[in-house]
């Protein structure tokens, strides 16, 4: 838990002066906020805005294990607009005037009242979206990012009804569309109309052209009485239409928080937390923690799973009669003590040679809802030559995928395993743990070069660390 004392600071470019500034979070909150929504709305919603700008800070802030801003590399933040709208407390003097006391004051008390708050998903900071105005539902994330978020998922609401930006027309005429796709409509001769369904179509025209007989909506006139309510000079006429109105209904992107919403519930007696629990699905809103240097992935919470186990599941047994069971446990005891040390919570599946049957392994990670999952075992083929490491994870595991490769990359660079890659599996337990799950082949028995050097003590322990160091790297890394 946060402690209170310290205030962080991070690194912000400004477009202004050029450069790069360190600014305190807590102090930064407010001028973001001020540019981001509307001052006169109601202070639960300027609290939610409060707590979704600080989380788009701590996200990106490298202390945070954050990825920075992606236009300046060296800054957390950009004050251009790029990261989010930002406004100095200078120009707000000049903007607000009379008002500036009373508006700034509004801006430090949603900040003091969610102090450190932040929102999370699986204990990870989410990407705080917002828009101005749903009108009547936000959207799933797939419809606008191309992928699947699970918190941004579509709520109904109907709170936004009142928004300036519920409902907007833009009439644009067809040459400026022409001109903006680079198409050409196909033009009609002036005196001939082309029929338009339900609106206007031409029934009957005489053989220099005269229309004698239309049809406008459900009515049909002769061409004379046409001409004359429209004040239209000859009857020897054509139509085109040349503007197209749009109606639009709500403004920007749809995905998380609506702010009209937000405040028109606010309005109603709601309170900032259970706005944004209502926009973005299953957060959780947390205190954020001070980066540890030294306890790199602190409260991380991880499930080892090593492999076989009992007399009835014993795996693969080498040449030198060393058996996976054996193996795969000590490297599971290994790692959870190098994990410990660097700050995580971890339960192992099995702690002795004892058989476990897969549904209760999976049993016991869907009730601790870990962090990450890993399965540890030892491979075998027929031929004694081949040797290698290989981690898998389920289809459409994009965070194990991530996690993979940062551990099979460390195992290459530490243990010059051969990397025999990265790959999809749809393994029993790869598919029944509801978190991120991996399975590591870590070498295999079969292979009796690679079988001797788990006779030597430390293997198992040099095994772990690497793979606990790939851990480490993911979280320094994860967005
Ligand atoms: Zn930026
Ligand atoms: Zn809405
Ligand atoms: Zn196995």
């Amino acid at each position: 838990m946060n402690n209170g004392k310290n205030s962080v600071s991070i690194k912000v470019y400004d477009k202004k002066r050029n450069s790069l500034v360190n600014r305190q979070i807590d102090e930064l909150i407010p001028e973001l906020v001020a540019a981001q929504i509307n001052i006169d709305f109601q202070l639960e919603a300027i609290k939610c805005q409060t707590i979704i700008v600080r989380t788009a800070l701590i996200r990106k802030a490298r202390a945070f294990g954050g990825k920075g801003c992606s236009k300046h590399k060296e800054a957390d933040f950009c004050l251009e607009g790029h990261c989010g709208k930002w406004i100095s407390k200078e120009e707000l003097k000049k903007k607000w005037e009379k008002d500036f006391d009373r508006n700034w004051e509004k801006l430090l008390k949603a900040e003091e009242e969610t102090k450190y708050l932040v929102m999370t998903f699986n204990n990870k900071v989410i990407d705080p979206r917002f828009h101005s105005t749903c009108g009547g539902a936000t959207d799933n994330s797939e419809n606008v990012d191309d992928y699947n978020t699970a918190y941004l998922r579509k709520v109904l609401c109907n709170y936004c009804i009142d928004s300036p930006c519920w409902k907007n027309i833009k009439e644009l005429n067809t040459d400026e569309i022409e001109e903006k796709f680079n198409v050409r409509f196909k033009k009609l001769s002036s005196l001939n109309g082309a029929n338009i369904e339900g609106m206007i179509e031409e029934i009957e025209r005489d053989e220099e052209g005269r229309v004698k007989k239309i049809k406008v909506g459900d009515k049909i006139l002769k061409g004379t009485d046409f001409c004359e309510c429209l004040g239209l000079d000859s009857t020897r006429f054509g139509w085109e239409p040349v503007v197209l109105r749009f109606e639009t209904r709500g403004k920007g992107h749809g995905l998380g928080l609506c702010q009209y919403g937000a405040n028109s519930i606010a309005e109603q007696g709601g309170k900032a937390q259970e706005i944004l629990k209502y926009y973005y699905t299953g957060i959780d809103i947390k205190k954020y923690e001070m980066p540890d240097r030294n306890r790199p992935i602190n409260n991380k919470v991880i499930v080892i799973d090593p492999g076989h186990g009992g007399e009835e599941n014993v795996g693969v047994i080498g040449q030198h009669k060393l058996m996976e069971k054996d193996i795969s446990l000590s490297i599971a005891l290994d790692l959870k003590r190098e994990l410990e040390d660097l700050g995580a919570k971890v339960i192992l599946t099995r702690e002795d040679d004892v058989y476990i049957p897969l549904s209760s392994r999976a049993r016991t990670a869907n009730k601790i809802r870990p962090n990450f999952f890993i399965s540890i075992h030892m491979n075998s083929f027929t031929n004694p030559n081949i040797s290698g490491t290989e981690i898998y994870h389920y289809r459409g595991d994009k965070e194990g995928e991530v996690m993979a490769n940062f551990i099979i990359k460390n195992m290459e660079k530490e243990l010059r395993i051969v990397n025999k890659g990265v790959k999809i599996a749809d393994f029993y337990l790869l598919k029944t743990v509801t978190t991120s799950a991996l399975h590591i082949e870590v070498e295999y028995l079969t292979n009796p070069e690679e079988e001797r050097k788990f006779l030597n003590n430390d293997y198992t322990k040099r095994i772990a660390r690497s793979i606990a160091n790939g851990i480490t790297e993911y979280y320094k890394y994860q967005i």
